[in-house]
């Protein structure tokens, strides 16, 4: 039997051409599909954290695993906002933020953080950018700013920022989502 012949070089469908993402767009990408299984009434975050250009730990903010979901009314201060202001009272909430539950899902299973970055579709808030530096972590990518609304406690937020060796960065990707996923500005 005639040994069948390889197709032609040129004769291989090429895929279309696209714009193939770089490291930083993938990541976030990946904390963006994180992000949709997020539960919360605030924002809806999504978080990876990578290291050495290997994802270790993936979360997503919502609350506690068996416990009523946010939406469904299972967190008292996501659902009295007009009694706790934005960004504050967050020791009241049960809502685990996805940059936590990326930092426990690893601690979890045994898997060191030291040196890693972290992806999240969020600028870390007060209380992650703490753990965050404890857990060792090197650097933060984030899709979306996060103010504190104090301005005298903005500059300690920022203060704990420049404590990354790698720093706090945004990563610059359009984000079809943002209407749902970024409470300031949602109408419903
Ligand atoms: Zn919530
Ligand atoms: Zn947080």
């Amino acid at each position: 039997m005639p040994a069948r012949r390889l197709a032609a070089k040129q004769e291989i469908a090429l895929p279309d051409q696209r714009q193939r993402p770089d490291w930083d767009e993938y990541y976030m990408r990946i904390a963006m599909a994180a992000r949709s299984r997020a539960d919360c009434l605030g924002n809806r975050v999504g978080a990876v954290l990578v290291l050495d250009d290997r994802i270790i730990s993936t979360g997503y903010n919502g609350t506690p695993a068996n416990m009523t979901n946010c939406t469904d009314g299972g967190c008292l201060r996501c659902s009295q906002r007009d009694r706790f202001a934005s960004g504050k009272a967050y020791d009241l909430c049960i809502c685990v933020h996805a940059e936590q539950n990326a930092l426990l899902a690893a601690a979890r299973f045994g898997i060191a953080t030291e040196g890693s970055r972290i992806f999240s579709t969020m600028q870390p808030c007060f209380g992650c950018t703490k753990e965050l530096l404890q857990a060792g972590i090197e650097k933060v990518h984030y899709l979306h700013p996060w103010v504190y609304p104090d301005e005298q406690m903005q500059q300690t937020y920022q203060q704990l920022q420049q404590q990354f060796g790698g720093g706090m960065v945004a990563v610059e990707i359009e984000d079809e989502e943002a209407n749902w996923a970024v409470s300031k500005g949602r109408t419903e």
